[in-house]
């Protein structure tokens, strides 16, 4: 039964429809049917934290002390840990009281950071494709999200050149993420110095996402935000737990930067949340200090898992690049199939899920994003499985492509 006068705030009504409905429903009557899913659908990772990680956040359980409620701003002692962390990896000098803040995992505050610094009809400038947060934060606050549409040709950077003058003269905030989520694609140094001078030029506070800091291979190292000259004065910088240390279910992340803007975020979450859990501070506290042979292990577990899909899709027609960070890959659909058709394709024809490239905006049409979520074995199970379905990448005959043009 449901009442009309019982009537969602417009905030809500300004979202895009959940696209995952269908895919969620056939997902639901596989299980059911008890059809081996293999799901690479999610960003979740597989395994569990670190065992010193699991050891320092059972330490902090048997501490009475822990067991109240956090304060706000997060433990002054994972917030020295977070600075050191930036110096170590950096170079970065950060004030652990006005430049840090913990978050309830980046999501909690990309989202909050949007309903603290933007009035409905804003304009907010945000990549697409990007991760959903990144525009539905915006949306929920009633922003106005002029989406810039990322281009192949272009190694999915965005082109700040063609954002028209009146449009960066406008906007108030620019989201971003590289490497990123859902195209696996980096950006050059030299990327990180034209948007942080565009942003000084225009006024625009950038919010960059730095979710996979750690989630490199091939030698290649992220860049932060923070590393380029003047961008503390315009910009903050968002990590998380999950990814790196499979802490996804721990909810913890942090924001640091610019101090004002850090500022204005910690009221509005003085007034919705209590903090974390202080024992999952000191657990993620523990991640933060971990040697780099931890990393080198979690970067070789993808990196080999990278390897062997991309040399197996390659088998079956996708010729894409390795991707040099990130745990995804970007498949283009097969022609003339949309994100959402090829999705639920595979989901029926094989027991895979992935995700419909829609689900990231307007500019993920034509493509899905396959997570390395799983081990070698259950992917080439997967390989196996898309082979024996006559799945595969056929380009366009040139003679079919010139007609349609
Ligand atoms: C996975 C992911 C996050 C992580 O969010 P948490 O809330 O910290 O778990 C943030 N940003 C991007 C781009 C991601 O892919």
């Amino acid at each position: 039964m449901t009442s009309d006068w019982i009537s969602p705030a417009e905030r809500l009504k300004a979202l895009p429809p959940y696209v995952f409905a269908r895919l969620d429903e056939l997902k639901a009557r596989a299980r059911l049917q008890g059809i081996d899913l293999i799901d690479l659908g999610m960003g979740n990772p597989d395994g569990s934290a670190p065992q010193p990680v699991i050891s320092a956040a059972i330490a902090a359980l048997q501490n009475p002390a822990n067991h109240g409620y956090p304060p706000f701003e997060g433990t002054a002692s994972f917030r020295r840990a977070i600075t050191s962390w930036y110096k170590r990896r950096y170079g970065v000098e950060l004030d652990s009281d006005r430049e840090v803040l913990p978050l309830l995992g980046s999501k909690e505050g990309l989202t909050h950071l949007a309903l603290a610094y933007i009035n409905p009809g804003d304009l907010v400038l945000v990549p697409s494709p990007a991760y959903p947060p990144h525009f539905r934060g915006p949306l929920i606050a009633g922003a106005k999200v002029h989406f810039l549409i990322l281009k192949p040709e272009n190694n999915w950077l965005i082109e700040l050149s063609s954002i028209p003058d009146a449009v960066a003269e406008a906007a108030k905030i620019l989201y971003f993420n590289y490497p990123s989520n859902p195209t696996g694609a980096t950006a050059p140094r030299e990327f990180f110095q034209e948007i942080v001078a565009f942003a000084r030029r225009y006024q625009i506070l950038l919010v960059h996402d730095l979710c996979y800091a750690e989630l490199a291979f091939d030698g290649y190292q992220p860049t932060s935000l923070l590393e380029i000259d003047g961008a503390k004065e315009i910009g903050v910088e968002f990590h998380t737990m999950s990814k790196t240390y499979n802490m996804a279910g721990w909810r913890v992340g942090f924001v640091v930067g610019n101090p004002q803007v850090i500022q204005g975020l910690r009221t509005l979450k003085t007034n919705l949340d209590y903090g974390i859990f202080a024992a999952v501070q000191s657990a993620a506290q523990t991640a933060l200090q971990l040697p780099d042979d931890y990393l080198h292990s979690v970067q070789e577990r993808y990196r080999q898992r990278r390897n062997f899909l991309v040399e197996g899709l390659a088998k079956l027609g996708w010729n894409i690049p390795k991707p040099k960070a990130a745990m995804y890959l970007w498949l283009p659909c097969p022609p003339g199939q949309s994100s959402t058709d090829f999705a639920l394709d595979v989901l029926q024809k094989t027991g895979i899920v992935v995700t419909p490239g829609n689900a990231f905006g307007p500019g993920g049409e034509g493509y899905v994003r396959v997570s390395l979520i799983a081990d070698c074995d259950r992917l080439s199970e997967a390989l196996r499985r898309l082979q024996a379905a006559g799945i595969r990448y056929q380009p366009l005959p040139t003679l079919v492509a010139k007609e349609s043009t």
